[in-house]
């Protein structure tokens, strides 16, 4: 307990009321900020921590569009700017019908120290709605995107704000959200968003970034105990992007992914996920787990329960916030898991996360395990502000290099506090001295 800490949490459960996710990240954040402040007072000087926890600019906007039957539909818009004290605001865009204002602020907050561990110049950021693309047709979904880029443009730019996707935003809305951008503004803005397609101006490896970033993040902790994913059994959550490419990035690793998962339930498949099989149903059908399952012998389909049921060594949730529980720890525990790398945000609960630690096995919070997708768009946003396109080999060199870069940065961190492989302790406190030394030298602003 530390009073201070207790007040700025306070503080922001009387401000954001009803935001429980945004309220669960900042506790997290705070409580293990504790043996920073106390080694170095500095750092909850000056309101900082006051400051770190208010956006520094919250827009919620009206989105209407007509669907396909000529009726009006509207959704609700979102854009916080949290923190642009490294850089131009930075981070995704999540279209999901589960998508509120507390869902938007604790995924901004969580994003300004991922951004932060990066090492690049961005700030924190997210935005989305919650319009939900699933079941929806092309024309309904790009008329969708072009309404909320119209409010939406007036705030964004390559140097102040630069949107990328996240859930339900992939690279057809990413698409359309540019072109009417640059509609508008009538300006070839390529760095005003990432995550955008090769032809103009995406990056090489930011498809694969998220999913692989995790995994890599995965094996270096398995590194510090002389282990790797060779020969590992491994849960993974969701079927979108970052669960695909950490499937295919733990194949390449020696390791076997047997489960996926989606809203209607979970896939095990015991001899190994057919990647292509899943790029086939996800990435060019756009459909679901079940439809993996009736093209793929030996498969199957479990309508209840979770992945984490499935006896493995290693567990990567890739889906979404709070979906692994601390009942869910401890089967995995019961079951011999020995690392857990998070790709979605925020996906083991508070309680989990405990179990996890006290367990002593390896767990690599969100924050610095899936930090490669970002770090991938920032490194979009220097090829675009130089006009130039990296191959291949290039950017996923570099994308290994900050990860690893991460991972060191975290288990020194976790060591310079006293507690030696608590990676949530070493990427908190890596990400936020690294924003708190630059909000320091800003004065207060
Ligand atoms: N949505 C991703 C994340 O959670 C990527 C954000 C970006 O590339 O700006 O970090």
């Amino acid at each position: 307990m530390n009073a201070q800490v207790e007040k700025v949490y306070e503080q922001v459960v009387a401000r954001n009321r009803g935001d429980l996710e945004f309220h669960q990240a900042v506790r997290e954040v705070l409580d293990s900020l504790v043996p920073v402040i106390e080694k170095q007072p500095q750092y909850a000087e000056n309101g900082l921590l006051e400051r770190l926890v208010e956006p520094e600019r919250q827009i919620v906007f009206r989105v209407p569009w007509i669907d396909d039957a000529g009726n009006v539909q509207v959704n609700r818009g979102f854009r916080i700017e949290f923190n642009s004290a490294l850089g131009p605001y930075k981070g995704g865009l999540r279209f999901h019908p589960s998508v509120n204002i507390g869902i938007i602020k604790f995924l901004g907050f969580e994003q300004i120290f991922k951004n932060a561990l990066t090492g690049q110049g961005i700030g924190g950021a997210k935005g989305g709605s919650d319009f939900d693309p699933h079941g929806k047709s092309d024309a309904e979904v790009m008329r969708f995107c072009q309404s909320f880029m119209t409010e939406l443009s007036r705030h964004i730019g390559p140097n102040t704000d630069v949107p990328a996707g996240d859930i339900g935003v992939g690279g057809r809305e990413i698409g359309y959200l540019f072109g009417q951008y640059k509609r508008l503004r009538n300006r070839y803005d390529a760095g005003v968003l990432t995550g955008k397609g090769l032809g103009f101006g995406g990056s090489l490896a930011r498809t694969e970034a998220t999913g692989y970033g995790t995994v890599l993040f995965a094996q270096s902790m398995l590194g510090t105990k002389g282990d790797s994913l060779e020969g590992k059994t491994v849960a993974v959550s969701g079927s979108g992007n970052v669960a695909i490419y950490a499937v295919e990035k733990l194949q390449a690793l020696g390791g076997k992914a047997v489960t996926i998962s989606d809203s209607s339930g979970y896939v095990v498949d015991e001899a190994g996920i057919d990647l292509d099989l899943l790029k086939q149903v996800k990435e060019v059908e756009r459909g679901r787990v079940a439809d993996y399952v009736a093209r793929r012998p030996g498969a199957k389909l479990v309508a209840d329960g979770s992945v984490w049921d499935v006896p493995v060594d290693v567990a990567l949730p890739c889906a979404t916030q709070n979906e692994l529980d601390d009942k869910d720890a401890a089967t995995l525990l019961k079951n011999g898991c020995v690392a857990v790398s998070e790709g979605a945000n925020m996906p083991s609960t508070p309680k989990a996360v405990e179990a996890f630690q006290a367990a002593g096995i390896l767990y690599g919070p969100a924050k610095a395990a899936n930090a490669g997708g970002v770090a991938t768009s920032a490194l979009e946003m220097e090829q675009n502000a130089g006009r130039t396109r990296w191959d291949f080999a290039t950017a996923e060199k570099k994308l290994a290099g900050i990860m690893e870069d991460i991972h060191s940065a975290c288990v020194e961190t976790a060591e310079f506090y006293g507690k030696p492989g608590d990676y949530v302790l070493g990427a908190n406190a890596a990400g936020f001295t690294r924003v708190a030394d630059v909000m320091i030298a800003h004065g207060i602003v």
